[in-house]
Parts: structure tokens; sequence; C-alpha cells
């Protein structure tokens, strides 16, 4: 069974009277470049899956990894998921809310001490949260590879002064290095969703590349620039995390070598470390 095939999708789709639904994302992989692509990160080792949908990527995972563990909201894709990848036995197929569920306990529960990677077709009104989630849950992950809309794959490459910049760029610095593996174009998946996508793979820093004494006051940093990106720093910083005086802001940020009208989206993740590191 080809699964990337587009008649056999829509075969399978009617045989288990399986309609497609948009408030979940679901735009299935008919490329079979791409599960390729994306398993590949996870050759030999574990791998973590948000969404498996119809089994696409998951039948490449299951066939590369040691164990795979696939997270799914859509209950009414169990017989379906069953019939295409049920065979696997290194599969364990979780229906729940990614966003309800603890990554990092699921993880712990199901790898132990073993190497994961994250590997998933990500779904599109869901993206940057599940990012973030994945980010900041605290497993170490080997490496998080995702497809993703082509402007949240610009945003998280974004380079600082560019549109594109912005907290979720500066969140994933801080967890690693993200590489542009693929560009996909619409027509790889069915149905055809509105906007170009890309794959992601972020491999995590080995250790802190950039020195910071308060993580916890850096991100609410990094926030308050962001929330307010039109306004200079100084105007963000004061305004939205009132800790000092608009005078005290301007010359920590003054000192730190930046002019004192600054805007956040033109620092680097170590300028707003240096930033902090002098509050
Ligand atoms: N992996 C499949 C593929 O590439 O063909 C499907 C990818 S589709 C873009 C996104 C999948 O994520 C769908 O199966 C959808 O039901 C699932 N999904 C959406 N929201 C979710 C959530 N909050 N938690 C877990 N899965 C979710």
């Amino acid at each position: 069974m080809n699964l990337t095939d587009l008649h056999t999708v829509k075969d399978l789709c009617n045989r288990f009277g399986f309609g497609v639904k948009k408030k979940f994302g679901q735009n299935f992989i008919i490329d079979a470049k791409i599960p390729d692509i994306i398993s590949s990160t996870a050759e030999g080792k574990c791998a973590l899956e948000i969404g498996p949908g119809i089994g696409t990527l998951t039948e490449a995972l299951c066939r590369r990894c040691e164990k795979v563990v696939s997270v799914e909201i859509d209950r009414t894709l169990e017989k379906l998921l069953d019939f295409t990848v049920g065979d696997f036995s290194n599969l364990k197929v979780v229906f729940a809310d990614v966003m309800k569920t603890d990554i990092l306990s699921l993880c712990r529960e199901e790898f132990g001490d073993k190497k994961v990677c994250v590997c998933a077709n990500l779904p599109y009104y869901v993206t940057s949260p599940v990012l973030l989630l994945l980010m900041e849950c605290g497993f170490p992950f080997e490496s998080i590879t995702v497809m993703v809309q082509k402007e949240v794959a610009d945003r998280l490459c974004a380079d600082p002064g560019t549109p594109e910049y912005g907290a979720i760029t500066l969140t994933c610095r801080r967890y690693g290095r993200p590489v542009k593996l693929a560009d996909v174009p619409k027509t790889s998946f069915y149905p055809v969703p509105g906007v170009d996508s890309a794959v992601v793979s972020i491999i995590p820093a080995e250790k802190e590349e950039i020195y910071c004494k308060d993580e916890e006051l850096l991100t609410k940093v990094i926030r308050a620039s962001f929330n307010q990106r039109r306004k200079t720093l100084v105007n963000a910083l004061s305004s939205g995390l009132a800790l000092k005086t608009k005078e005290e802001y301007e010359k920590i940020i003054v000192s730190c070598g930046h002019r004192a009208d600054v805007r956040g989206e033109k620092l680097s993740l170590s300028d707003f470390a240096e930033i902090v590191n002098n509050m």
C-alpha cells in the first residue's frame, strides 16, 4: 500500500468513512520524498510523532526507528491507522491533544533514556504553540524535525532586523540551530492547503552557547520586546516589563552599546542576554 499515492489516500478515506477535518489542520503528505527526508533524521533512534494522520510519515518512521510514539487528537482515525500501520510492533499511538499532554512524562515513560527525535508534519492551526511546547518541555531530544508553513520556517531561521525575526526566532536560537531541509509546495498535500511549507530541523545546542544569568528574565524581556515590536526597546520594556524606570532601561541599553531608540527586532540573542546580564 502506497500512502503517498493520492488515489490510495482517497480510497482509504472512503473505505473508512473518514472525512478530512480542516479544524485539525489535516493535510496529508502525498509526496514520497517527504516522509523519507523527515524520517532520515531519526534513523536508528526513537521517534515522537505529532499527528500521524493516516500514517504516512508514521510508516516511514516505524521502518527506520527503534520505537515510535505518535500522538493524534482525532479518534476517528483509529480504525484507519490500525489498518495502515497497526502491524508495526514498534509503534504506539496515543489518542490525545498534544497541547494537553505532559510531553516530558510521556517521553520519559515511553523512551526512558533512549535517544529520541521529534518528527512531524505539524497541523497549521497550532504550529507555533506545539513547537514552543516541544522546545520548552525539558526532554533532551536529539532533534526536532517538523514540516511547517513556509512563513513559520522563515521566522524560525530569520536574522535580526528582518520582518520575520521575532520571539519564536529567539526561542528557537536559545534551544538550538534551525536548518531548512526542504521547501515543500502545497501540491504535495491532500487536500491542497492555502500555503507552501518547508521542513525545518532544529538540533539542540550541546551546551549553553550564550551565558545569561537569569533565563526567566530573558524570556520576559524577549516577550516584552516583541509584544510591542514597533516600540523602541526602552518603551517596550518600561511599559511591558515595569521592573525599572524608563531612564534605567535606557542607561542599561546604551551601556551595552546600542542606541537609546533601538528596537528589539534589531538585537540578536546574545545582545538580549547581555542586556539581561546588566539589569
Ligand atoms: N502526519 C500526517 C501526514 O503527514 O500526512 C498528517 C499530518 S496533518 C498536517 C496534522 C495531523 O495532526 C492530523 O492528523 C491532525 O488530526 C493531527 N492533530 C491536529 N491537532 C492536533 C493536536 N492538538 N494534538 C495531536 N494531533 C493533532
